[in-house]
């Protein structure tokens, strides 16, 4: 009888370890959600006083807050060189990248990606008297780009070695103001904003060189479950208008 009772308390005990263990483990993954980005990139992510998320701002940031309610998730960001991002995914640093970050196929080898949220293009940003009216007024031209940015791939694509790559959007920009450059070349969104906030620029388009770009949101090679509730959330806010009312609304303020 003893021993009996003995054996269910055992048997008790295991069942209550590993019920224990499992909600501990599943609730540390579902709880929390940490997104990486590099919040050197309005409309889609800067720093601010108030944001929505802390001290972050943007639309990106927005359409992160709502996977996470989504989810009922917490959710934080991790701040880091737009270069460091798809490595701390791998590292498990962060779950998911969400940074203006354009699909590509070189990128899709390294991370999975959501369904696209955003459709954006390459522009020229230039002073007000350029004569630059297409992408290639540029031979001869002192070209700006952001380290890594898309930007960077198509000025080489175009056949351009000779540019100057910085590290942040609002440092090249300076270059451009002070008139060090005389032009920079970047994402479209984030180039009305840099004009919007600096008197003198404009933005040259050309559709025949730069290509349409998609931007999605990166998770882990394989990261199934994560992946399949971003994209449930994505297709909800663009199919209500979340998504195009976040970037009317950030592309009008006055942001940063
Ligand atoms: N869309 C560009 C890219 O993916 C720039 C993104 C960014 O700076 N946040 O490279």
């Amino acid at each position: 009888m003893k021993k009996y009772v003995k054996r269910i308390a055992l048997g008790l005990m295991t069942v209550t370890m590993a019920i224990g263990l499992a909600a501990c483990g599943k609730k540390k993954e579902d709880s929390k959600i940490v997104f990486g980005t590099n919040a050197e990139f309005p409309p889609f992510e800067y720093v601010t006083g108030q944001g929505v998320i802390g001290q972050y701002d943007g639309i990106d940031m927005s359409i992160a807050k709502k996977i996470a309610d989504d989810n009922k998730m917490d959710v934080e960001i991790n701040n880091m060189e737009f270069d460091s991002l798809i490595m701390a995914l791998e590292n498990g640093q962060v779950d998911a990248v969400i940074a203006g970050m354009t699909v590509t196929d070189e990128r899709k080898e390294a991370v999975d990606f959501s369904i696209p949220y955003y459709t954006a293009t390459q522009v020229m940003i230039v002073k007000e008297d350029s004569d630059i009216a297409k992408a290639s007024d540029m031979e001869g031209k002192k070209i700006v780009v952001i380290q890594g940015y898309t930007g960077e791939t198509v000025v080489q694509e175009l056949g351009y070695k000779d540019y100057t790559s910085f590290k942040k959007g609002s440092e090249a920009i300076l270059e451009l103001v002070n008139g060090k450059c005389d032009v920079v070349v970047i994402d479209s969104a984030t180039a009305s904003k840099y004009v919007q906030d600096n008197p003198g620029l404009k933005i040259v388009e050309d559709s025949s060189a730069f290509a349409s770009e998609e931007y999605a949101i990166a998770v882990k090679k394989g990261n199934k479950d994560l992946l399949d509730k971003i994209n449930k959330s994505i297709e909800k806010m663009l199919d209500d208008g979340t998504i195009a009312s976040l970037s009317a609304q950030y592309l009008e303020s006055t942001g940063e």
